[in-house]
C-alpha cells in the first residue's frame, strides 16, 4: 500500500482518472446485468440462476474460475503480468425473502423474493471490475481474486467459501508465491447519496447473535397461581431486567443492543402454562462486549427464573462476528475513495452501523475494509428514502460507475508494479 497525504494538495492520479473513464464504458452492460439479476432474485446459499448468469458474464475473460461445491459461490482468479500478492474483491449475490413494491419495470418475477439489499448491484459491479481489470492485466503485479458469494443474508455464505479453500490460491503460473494479503468489499446503502463513499477504521458493523430463553414453571388453574409456578411474570421480569443489564453493565463507549422481538406463552385466559419463551437479537461492536452480553443474559435469565422457582434455559445462536476494518487499510480506502469519488463525496463514518455482515469472516483472516457506497438519488431526502431491506428501496444505478472504479482502482493501486 502506498501512503498518500489526504490533507496536502492532491495530485490527480492518472490511473484513477483512466479507470473512471474505462468504467463508464461498462455501464450499459453493468445496468443490463444488474436488472437481469434483479428480476430473478434467489435466496440463501443455493443460487443456480444467479451463478449461471455470473458465470456466463465472465466466460470470455482470462480468469481461472472455481465453482464452489458447498454453495453457489464462484471464485475467479485473474493473473497479472508480474509477480506479486493476491487481492480479494468481494461481491455478494443473494436476495431477501420479501415482496417487492418498487413498481420498477425490472421488478422481481419471483414471489416473495427481492434484491432489497442491493446485492444485485454488487454482483454487477464486480463483474464490471473483472472485465476492466482483465483488460489491464499488464498493470497488475500479482493477482485479483473475485469472490462472488451467496448467503450473505444470514446464511454464512462467506464462511462456507473460506472453509472450502477460497484463500488457498497456490502459486502464480511462474511458480512465485502470491498469498492473498488484502480484502476489499463494497455495500450499497440508502444512507448515503449516490456515488458517495463511507467507511472507518476498526469496527464498522456489529455482531448479530440470536438468543432464545425458555422459562419452565408448573402449569395450573389461573384462579390458583399459588398451586402452580407461573412462568409469564418471570418472562416479563427477564425482559425488563435485560435492558437494565445492558445500561448498567455495558460500557457506553463500547455499546451493545439486546432487543426482545418475540415473547410467547399460554393458550387461553384461564390456564397457567408450563413454559414461556423469549427470543431476541444481540448486537455488539466488539468481541469483548459481545461475550459480556452473552454472560449477562445467562446470569440475569437463569437467576431471575431460579428466584421464582422456575428453570431458565438460555440458548445463544451465534451469528456473524463484528466486522472490523484494518485501520491502515481503511485510511488507504478513504484516500483512494477521495481520488475516485472526489474528497467532498467521502465520509469517515463516526461510528459503526448496527447491521451485520459475513465479510466479517474474511476480515478475520485478512487485513482489509468494508466500505459503503451511496445509492440514494441526489434529489431525494436521505432521511426519508426507503432504506436497504425495504420493499420500496431504490438505488441510483449511476452509483455503480463509482463502485466499479473503486473495486478496480483498489486492485490497480494495491498491485501496482514497483
Ligand atoms: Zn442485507
Ligand atoms: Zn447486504
Amino acid at each position: 500500500m502506498s501512503e498518500r497525504d489526504a490533507t496536502a494538495d492532491r495530485q490527480p492520479d492518472p490511473m484513477v482518472d483512466s479507470v473512471r473513464a474505462h468504467a463508464d464504458g461498462f455501464m450499459a452492460d453493468t445496468i443490463t446485468l444488474r436488472r437481469a439479476l434483479h428480476q430473478w432474485p434467489e435466496l440463501g446459499n443455493d443460487l443456480p440462476i444467479t451463478r449461471d448468469t455470473v458465470a456466463t458474464a465472465l466466460a470470455d475473460l482470462p480468469l481461472t474460475i472455481t465453482l464452489h461445491e458447498s454453495t453457489s459461490g464462484i471464485a475467479a482468479l485473474l493473473e497479472g503480468s508480474a509477480p506479486g500478492p493476491t487481492m480479494l474483491l468481494r461481491g455478494d449475490m443473494d436476495a431477501l425473502e420479501m415482496p417487492e413494491d418498487t413498481g420498477l419495470e425490472f421488478s422481481s418475477h419471483v414471489d416473495n423474493a427481492m434484491h432489497a439489499c442491493g446485492h444485485d448491484t454488487h454482483t454487477a459491479m464486480l463483474v464490471g471490475a473483472a472485465r476492466l481489470l482483465s483488460e489491464r492485466r499488464g498493470e497488475i503485479a500479482g493477482r485479483v481474486l473475485f469472490m462472488f458469494q451467496p448467503g450473505e443474508e444470514g446464511h454464512h455464505g462467506a464462511r462456507f467459501m473460506l472453509d472450502e479453500g477460497l484463500l488457498d490460491v497456490g502459486p502464480m503460473a511462474d511458480g512465485s508465491e502470491s498469498p492473498v494479503d488484502a480484502a476489499f468489499a463494497l455495500h450499497i446503502t440508502s444512507a448515503l447519496p449516490a456515488g458517495w463513499v463511507g467507511t472507518r477504521g476498526g469496527p464498522v458493523m456489529a455482531s448479530a447473535d440470536a438468543v432464545r430463553i425458555r422459562i419452565t414453571g408448573k402449569g395450573g388453574h389461573a384462579s390458583e397461581p399459588f398451586r402452580a409456578v407461573d412462568p409469564i411474570p418471570v418472562a416479563c421480569e427477564i425482559v425488563t431486567a435485560l435492558q437494565s443489564m445492558i445500561t448498567r453493565s455495558i460500557d457506553v463507549f463500547d455499546p451493545g443492543v439486546v432487543t426482545v422481538g418475540r415473547i410467547t406463552a399460554g393458550t387461553t385466559n384461564n390456564v397457567i402454562p408450563e413454559t414461556a419463551d423469549i427470543e431476541g437479537t444481540i448486537r455488539a461492536v466488539s468481541e469483548r462486549t459481545r461475550a459480556q452480553i452473552h454472560d449477562g443474559i445467562r446470569r440475569v435469565a437463569e437467576n431471575i427464573a431460579s428466584a421464582h422457582g422456575c428453570d431458565g434455559d438460555v440458548e445463544i445462536v451465534y451469528g456473524y462476528p463484528v466486522t472490523t476494518n484494518d485501520d491502515r487499510f481503511a485510511d488507504w480506502t478513504l484516500d483512494l475513495a477521495g481520488d475516485v469519488a472526489g474528497t467532498d463525496h467521502v465520509v469517515r463514518l463516526p461510528h459503526p452501523v448496527m447491521g451485520a455482515e459475513d465479510f466479517s469472516y474474511v476480515l478475520q483472516e485478512l487485513p482489509g475494509a468494508m466500505s459503503f457506497l451511496g445509492g440514494t438519488p441526489l434529489d431525494r431526502n436521505l432521511a426519508t428514502a426507503a432504506p436497504n431491506h425495504s420493499n420500496r428501496v431504490y438505488f441510483d444505478e449511476s452509483a455503480m460507475a463509482t463502485g466499479i472504479s473503486l473495486y478496480a482502482a483498489a486492485a490497480l493501486r494495491h498491485l501496482a508494479p514497483t
